[in-house]
């Protein structure tokens, strides 16, 4: 049976990753998207198992321990990763398998896995990035900044992905990021 593609999606928290994502699902067929351990809290309206596993500190330097990671990051001063097992049992069963994540997984996952497909979602402006994350409201003032912080190191990471897509309208990005997926579907 065919194994499934690895597709990496990346970029600066608020470039619009997420809204870029559930798109593509609505226009791609047969996709997992892989859902994250962090030691982050929820926010309001977000699940376990359904936006993160929310693991504790200790449960999470465990299983890092334990080897049960494909990559892991510390973001915004919390822990991230991809656990290894269900993506795995996807890619074997065929499926195509997106994965979330920031540009250090990114790049952890490229070199265990170099035939996996990087895409980087930003946008046009630096003022449209504060609009977005500011607009979402789903962090303080403070932690808008601390995101802003960070992007200026994810940007200057650009050059390491192959395709770039510029999230200026949604309809047409994901459009792009649709036929970047289905380019690598009869491989
Ligand atoms: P990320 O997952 O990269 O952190 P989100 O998908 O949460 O980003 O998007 C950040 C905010 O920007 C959300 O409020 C979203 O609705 C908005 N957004 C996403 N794409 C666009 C776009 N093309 N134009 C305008 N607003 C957008
Ligand atoms: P948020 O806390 O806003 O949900 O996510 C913050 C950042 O963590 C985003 O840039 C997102 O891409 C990154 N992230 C989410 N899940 C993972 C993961 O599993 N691994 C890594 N390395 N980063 C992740």
């Amino acid at each position: 049976m065919r194994r499934g593609h690895l597709f990496i999606v990346s970029g600066p928290s608020g470039a619009g990753k997420g809204t870029l994502v559930k798109a593509v699902l609505g226009r791609v067929p047969d996709l997992w998207v892989s859902i994250s351990a962090t030691t982050r809290a929820p926010r309001p309206g977000e699940h376990e198992g359904i936006h993160y596993f929310f693991l504790t500190a200790e449960e999470f330097a465990k299983r890092v321990a334990a080897g049960e990671f494909l990559e892991h990051a510390e973001v915004h001063g919390n822990r991230y990763g991809t656990l290894r097992g269900p993506v795995e049992r996807r890619m074997r069963a065929g499926m195509d398998v997106i994965l979330e994540i920031d540009p250090q997984g990114a790049g952890q996952v490229k070199s265990a896995m170099p035939g996996s497909v990087l895409m980087f979602v930003k946008t046009p402006t630096w003022d449209e990035l504060r609009r977005r994350l500011e607009g979402r409201g789903s962090e303080t003032p403070e932690q808008v900044e601390t995101r802003l912080r960070t992007a200026e190191t994810e940007l200057a990471l650009e050059g390491m992905y192959e395709h770039v897509i510029m999230n200026d309208d949604v309809s047409r990005a994901a459009d792009e990021l649709a036929a970047v997926i289905r380019s690598h579907a009869e491989e």
